[in-house]
């Protein structure tokens, strides 16, 4: 059985946008190398996605360890080049796993904060 409580419907026109562990998410498909991802679909609205859509993942090409080591350099202040470099991926790569991977945080950032309890 599929855990798709951490998933919600990013159709922005569904009543059920944002719910996670609502319920309305089923598994219809899986994709990609080995069938590792998952295709989502909205009981609410029937919007289908991939579970990978919203995430700085979503389209990418590179292995999903590779990306991960790549971004775990960046994260460790390991500069551009060096990152390119160490992991075998071209520089342009590494800037823009870089940004993907930023924008994602500050999102998300601004997703936790707002729902955090207040300081007493
Ligand atoms: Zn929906």
């Amino acid at each position: 059985m599929d855990d798709l409580s951490s998933f919600c419907c990013l159709n922005p026109v569904c009543s059920d946008l944002g719910k996670r562990g609502h319920g309305n998410l089923t598994v219809t498909a899986r994709y990609g190398p080995d069938k590792t991802r998952r295709m989502l679909r909205c009981r609410t609205c029937t919007a289908r996605f991939s579970e990978r859509k919203g995430t700085p993942l979503f389209d990418a090409r590179l292995p999903p360890d590779k990306a991960t080591a790549v971004l775990a350099h960046v994260a460790e202040g390991v500069g551009t080049r060096k990152t390119a470099r160490l992991t075998g991926v071209h520089t342009d790569t590494v800037t823009r796993y870089t940004r993907l991977a930023g924008d994602h945080a500050e999102a998300v950032h601004d997703e936790v904060v707002a729902f955090s309890p207040h300081d007493r």
